[in-house]
């Protein structure tokens, strides 16, 4: 955990020492404040909540008068908390409900990391003595479901897998279900295909998914996984996979190579839903609760 706070404080430490280089200036004109302002759109936080930011440290450094540099950090901090909301439920479907497993479906486009991150979810529930079952109904990238596998065989819970490429995910989807509840499995995670070429295709596909999941349990919790670095692309992208399923929780990934941390409060805003976990890198341990104190302490130092 340590290495991870570590790892997310170099990402997001150049933002916040941005920020703080400007709002610790001694004399904040017009100037100095559209810079601040220039910074956190720059770091994806989306128009209205940097306006919300902008015009709260506005009205404080108003009121107090003063910039000295650590009375800034701890509204910042406090401001920053408030957008990221830590009253949001995160916690993930993981145990047993009404006596059968809890299945997860986690979705996104591909190339966001939804394999490994299926894979890297199943070693920390494994760590806490979960048993897992992995559905391979990504069928559409030729390599996907041996990628899982990997994972599976690595942490030592079967996958559900087909022979062929191309095979119908749904029926992948429907078996790994299947399999999770004969093995009387504490969580199934069905890893899917995000061939996002356009709504109705997508629909037919995930939602396809779904319906046939459905038929013998319901759905316990939707993941969508979004790559940080896409920016606004990858909000566009995030609304339409909510369009087709009900997503209960964002991962993020690649936090580890961006300044760009502000899309957690963008893409919660635009979705209504908390990121849940977060991708801090390849490694197998390289996912993490998304813990907001840490993540606003990463930014503001
Ligand atoms: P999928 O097509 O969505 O299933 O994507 P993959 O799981 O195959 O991941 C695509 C690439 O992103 C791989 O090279 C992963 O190692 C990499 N990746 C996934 N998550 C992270 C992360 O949090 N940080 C970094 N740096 N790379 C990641």
């Amino acid at each position: 955990l340590q290495r991870l706070r570590a790892r997310l404080a170099r990402s997001n430490s150049s933002l916040g020492q941005g920020l703080l280089a400007l709002l610790s200036r001694g004399h904040l004109d017009e100037e100095a404040w559209e810079e601040v302002e220039d910074t956190l759109i720059a770091s994806d936080l989306g128009v209205e909540a940097t306006t919300e930011l902008v015009d709260s440290l506005r009205q404080q450094v108003k009121v107090d008068g003063t910039t000295d540099e650590a009375t800034v950090r701890g509204w910042l901090r406090e401001d920053l908390l408030k957008l990221v909301d830590p009253t949001m439920d995160r916690s993930i479907a993981d145990s047993r409900v009404d006596g059968r497993p809890a299945v997860v479906m986690v979705v996104g486009v591909n190339g966001t990391g939804k394999t490994t991150t299926v894979g890297k979810l199943a070693r920390v529930l494994v760590a806490e003595d979960k048993d897992v079952v992995l559905g391979a109904a990504d069928t559409f990238r030729a390599a996907a479901a041996d990628q899982l596998e990997t994972w599976g065989a690595r942490v030592g819970v079967p996958t559900i897998r087909s022979d062929r490429d191309g095979a119908d995910p749904a029926a992948v989807a429907f078996d790994a279900v299947k399999a999770g509840t004969e093995l009387e499995a504490d969580v199934v995670l069905v890893d899917t295909a995000g061939r996002l070429h356009n709504k109705v295709g997508l629909m037919d596909e995930l939602g396809k998914v779904k319906r046939v999941i459905e038929k013998q349990s319901p759905i316990d919790e939707v993941l969508l996984v979004l790559d940080a670095t896409t920016g606004q692309n990858g909000l566009r992208q995030a609304e339409v996979f909510a369009e087709v399923v009900d997503v209960t929780g964002i991962v993020l990934t690649k936090l580890d190579g961006t300044a760009k941390g502000g899309i957690v409060v963008s893409v919660q805003r635009k979705l209504g839903v908390p990121v849940k976990l977060v991708g801090l890198g390849e490694g197998p341990d390289d996912l993490a609760p998304f813990d907001p104190e840490a993540f606003v302490d990463a930014i503001v130092g």
